[in-house]
């Protein structure tokens, strides 16, 4: 596998405060298969195959990246895939991540929240198990033991690509599982900072201690999430927030979206603004990729001429 750049991010928005700001461009690691959840998948994939699973099955909402990149992972390395995800159907208006999860070959399976809720309960799996046979589980969110080690990659290649060890590296929380496997593996003197993008960041820490437990790793280096740059919770973005989407990537040409890198980097000015950094640092900030999700937000964009450039996304399909 070949290493995802890191670009110099060259904003004086940033920059006027003495630090020095990369871009891991994850988003860059694979044109539809969505930089972090590669890098969580990687593996499972393997442990899947050695066990001789053909068919991969797993959860998530309509707008989820993660059930988005196992569907395409599936069909670039040949298993059956198959995706629980939360709801009742709505074939009328199928989000742009469900068309194209189907278009990839991915058999969808509806079931309603309350259900959804309990899915990993050995009762939701038996029933999963007798419904479809053998198959090889990945969590919500991909969120696993392997994918501390896929993540772990992205710690290893940060440090070998900056010529000076970072003092922060900063990356969009969801399950947190990439900030666990960042913690995992960088080194004691780089900090690595979780955004929490969802309502209820507080029990995040919970979930990362919990990751790194179950993994029987260490952290080497000093972690923390950032609970205060949510907006309010998943998909919610206020016009601040989409402001900064728009203005960061004119100025940058680097397209982020408002659900997880937009809350990063805002995050991120705002920390460098508040003089959280001491001048001379330098920072990676990981660009998750997750553009995809942004199709579902067309509607809320309509209105906005300054995402025009949305509605051209490519799908891969
Ligand atoms: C899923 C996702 C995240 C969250 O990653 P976790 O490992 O679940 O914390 C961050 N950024 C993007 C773009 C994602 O799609």
């Amino acid at each position: 596998m070949i290493q995802s750049p890191l670009q110099e991010l060259r904003d004086p928005e940033v920059t006027r405060y003495g630090l020095r700001v990369w871009v891991k461009r994850d988003d860059l690691l694979h044109p539809v298969i969505s930089g972090n959840k590669w890098r969580k998948l990687k593996y499972n994939l393997m442990l899947a195959r050695r066990h001789r699973f053909d068919t991969l099955l797993t959860f998530g909402g309509a707008y989820s990246n993660h059930l988005h990149a196992v569907a395409a992972v599936g069909r670039v390395c040949g298993f059956n895939t198959i995706g629980v995800v939360r709801g009742a159907s709505a074939a009328t208006d199928e989000s742009p991540t469900l068309s194209d999860a189907r278009s990839y070959g991915m058999k969808l399976f509806f079931i309603e929240r309350d259900a959804y809720r309990r899915k990993d309960t050995p009762e939701i799996l038996a029933a999963l198990r007798e419904r479809f046979g053998r198959f090889y589980l990945l969590p919500e969110g991909g969120a696993n033991t392997l994918a501390l080690t896929g993540c772990g990659e992205l710690a290893q290649e940060i440090i070998e690509q900056t010529v000076q060890t970072p003092d922060a590296v900063i990356c969009a929380c969801g399950t947190g599982a990439t900030l666990a496997g960042l913690a995992a593996n960088l080194p004691a003197e780089t900090e690595a900072l979780g955004v929490a993008v969802l309502k209820g960041g507080d029990s995040l820490e919970d979930a990362v201690a919990r990751l790194l437990s179950e993994a029987a790793v260490a952290a080497r280096s000093r972690w923390r999430v950032l609970t205060d740059y949510d907006g309010g919770g998943y998909a919610k973005c206020s016009d601040d927030l989409l402001d900064f989407v728009s203005r960061f990537r004119a100025r940058n040409d680097i397209p982020i979206e408002p659900v997880y890198t937009g809350k990063m980097f805002f995050a991120l000015y705002d920390l460098a603004r508040q003089g959280r950094f001491a001048p001379g640092s330098t920072i990676v900030a990981v660009h998750t990729g997750g553009l995809q999700g942004l199709r579902g937000m067309v509607g809320k964009l309509k209105s906005r001429g300054d995402f025009a450039w949305v509605h051209d996304y490519p799908t891969g399909s």
